[in-house]
Order: structure tokens, then C-alpha cells, then sequence
């Protein structure tokens, strides 16, 4: 192949803080590379729907952005079957795109693989709140969602406080155990349940009790949405058994509000060191492989290709 002239980008999956800021490195790198980038919107369906804009650096954000999980069920069809991922390379084909930069998590690699095992030019950019991804010590969108994490345990930890109760956290994060625990470790969890580690509720109820025969004022417990008891399953525990504890528990979902809002400094870093290390890895024409931070010295020092897993290591 000649050398490249035209790339395109994409979100998909769930959104993470910090995408739009590997978005915005790409488009930044690539035109300063020579390049044209073009965005499809709407991950993976907008593949199919042809869904697509130039970017510009006056372009780059949301509006070009596709981190919507809209159009799921065409998302899906067009990376997961194969016939429909080869529409989505006639699509690239027919706008002459040489090369497409896949931002995301778990799956969105697993359909970028999918691609580049069908010989298209694929990078992937590791971006899920999840931090859930094989060959990435920590992806985009994690401390952003972590510090959301830590400000509601901080606020709750108050009110638990003013009531002598027991708070249950609940965060996301599927079947990684990751965010629940550094949000455990940094928030001053007296219990943090994660899927990894199945649990017994009578031996968080231990811990609770124990915690109160201390003399605290309050405990929290932080639970993982995929635990073998989420926070509806434990409270659904501690409510039938309410008097024989003799403690009350209330539960706090925090759901979306950790998936959104501005990066903070750490992420947008890491995203602009990503959205750069993608389009060098483009130059260098190494596809099928998605770029992350590996090292953990403070913030990481270097931003590493890693081949993408086959798919028995993947969701
Ligand atoms: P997050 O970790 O934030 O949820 P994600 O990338 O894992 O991000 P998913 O919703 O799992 O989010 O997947 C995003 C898209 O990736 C789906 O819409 C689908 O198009 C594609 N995808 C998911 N799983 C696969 C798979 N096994 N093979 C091919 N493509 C997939």
C-alpha cells in the first residue's frame, strides 16, 4: 500500500471520559501527518448507515463522536456477522478509507479484531470505564469514573455519618472488579465486593458489626455491579434480616453518572498519548493491534501495541 492518505475513527460501546480526547489526538496527529480523517458516528452502525463526517480540528467532539450504543442491534450485526462486517468494508472501501482507528472497550475490540482478521488495517484505542481490556493496564475513562466514584462515597459517608447507617456504593464496571475496588481502597470501604471474589452477606454483615464495635460512626460498602450480590441482592439480604443484625442498610446506584462528564487531567493525557500512539502505529502500517498504556510508574511511561488477543481471552 501506498502511503496512507485517508483514515477514518470511531467510538463505540459504552462512552468513557476522554474519548473525545483521543478523537480530537487522532484528527490532530493524522492532519498533521498529511492526512484526511473522516469520523463515523454511532460505533460500528454507523459503518453501515454511512453515517460519516471529515474531521477538522473544528470538528472533533461530540458531534463527531459515534459513543452512542444507539442502533445496537445493527452495531452488532455489522461487527459480528460476516456478512455484515463485509458491508462495513465495502463502505471503507468505497470512501477510499486505507485505515480505521476503533475507539472503545472489550467488544469494540473484539469487532476491530474481527475486521483486521479480514485483512482491513485496524488500531484499536483502549477506552471503557471498565478496565476490562487485555494488554491495558488502564484505559481511558477509568480515573474519571473512579473519582465520580470516590466524590458520591465521600458525600454519603455524611449522611451515614449524621444516621449511624450502613451505605452500599454500588459502581460499574460488568465482570471487572477493578473501579469497586480502587474505589473501596480509596474511599474507605469497610467491605468491597467484587465478581471476582464470590461472598457470603452474613460475612459482610460480620464485617459491618465489627466495624460499629469499633466505634464507627457509619460503614460503607462497596459492591461491583457484577458481584454475586449487586446492591439489589444485598439489600434484599439486609432488609429480611434487618432486626437480627440490628443495623440498616441503604443502597446507592451510581450507574451512568460515572460514565460521563469532563475527563479529568490523567485521562485526557492518556487519551491524547493514545490518539497519537494510534496514528504512529498507522504510519508505521502495524495494524491489528490496539494501542494502551502498559508500566504502571505514576501515570505510565509508555503506550505499547499490543496484538489483539484472539478471541478466547475476550468477551
Ligand atoms: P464498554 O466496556 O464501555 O461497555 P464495549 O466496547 O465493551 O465498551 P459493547 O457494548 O460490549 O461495549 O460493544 C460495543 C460494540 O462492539 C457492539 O455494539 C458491537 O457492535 C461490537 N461487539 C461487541 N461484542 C462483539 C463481538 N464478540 N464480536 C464482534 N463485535 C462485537
Amino acid at each position: 500500500m501506498a502511503n496512507v492518505k485517508r483514515i477514518a475513527v470511531l467510538t463505540s460501546g459504552g462512552d468513557a471520559a476522554g474519548m473525545n480526547a483521543a478523537i480530537r489526538a487522532v484528527v490532530r496527529t493524522g492532519l498533521h501527518k498529511g492526512w484526511e480523517i473522516f469520523g463515523f458516528r454511532n460505533g460500528y452502525a454507523g459503518l453501515a448507515g454511512m453515517k460519516w463526517c471529515r474531521l477538522t480540528p473544528a470538528a472533533w467532539g461530540t458531534s463527531s463522536s459515534s459513543a452512542e450504543r444507539c442502533s445496537e442491534r445493527r452495531a452488532t450485526w455489522i461487527s459480528k456477522i460476516e456478512p455484515g462486517r463485509r458491508i462495513a468494508l465495502d463502505v471503507l472501501e468505497h470512501h477510499q478509507i486505507e485505515a480505521l482507528v476503533v475507539i472503545g472497550g472489550n467488544g469494540s475490540q473484539t469487532g476491530a479484531n474481527a475486521l483486521s482478521l479480514m485483512g482491513y488495517p485496524v488500531v484499536g484505542i483502549s477506552s471503557t470505564i471498565d478496565n476490562d481490556l487485555y494488554g491495558a493496564d488502564i484505559t481511558i475513562g477509568v480515573d474519571t469514573a473512579l473519582d465520580v466514584a470516590l466524590e458520591a462515597i465521600d458525600r454519603l459517608k455524611t449522611t451515614a455519618s449524621s444516621h449511624h447507617r450502613a451505605f452500599i456504593v454500588e459502581v460499574m464496571g460488568r465482570d471487572c472488579g477493578y473501579l469497586a475496588l480502587m474505589s473501596g481502597i480509596a474511599g474507605g470501604a469497610e467491605v468491597t465486593v467484587i465478581p471476582e471474589v464470590p461472598v457470603d452477606p452474613e460475612d459482610i454483615a460480620v464485617q459491618i458489626r465489627a466495624a460499629y464495635a469499633r466505634g464507627k460512626a457509619h460503614a460503607i460498602i462497596v459492591v461491583a455491579e457484577g458481584a454475586n450480590y449487586n446492591a439489589a441482592k444485598l439489600m434484599e439480604f439486609f432488609d429480611k434480616h434487618q432486626e437480627r443484625l440490628g443495623f440498616e442498610v441503604r443502597a446507592t446506584t451510581l450507574g451512568h453518572v460515572q460514565r460521563g462528564g469532563s475527563p479529568g487531567a490523567f485521562d485526557r493525557l492518556l487519551a491524547s498519548r493514545l490518539g497519537a500512539a494510534a496514528t504512529d502505529a498507522i504510519d508505521r502500517k502495524e495494524y491489528g493491534v490496539m494501542v494502551g498504556l502498559q508500566g504502571k510508574r505514576n501515570h505510565g511511561d509508555t503506550t505499547c501495541g499490543c496484538r489483539f488477543p484472539t478471541r478466547k481471552n475476550w468477551t
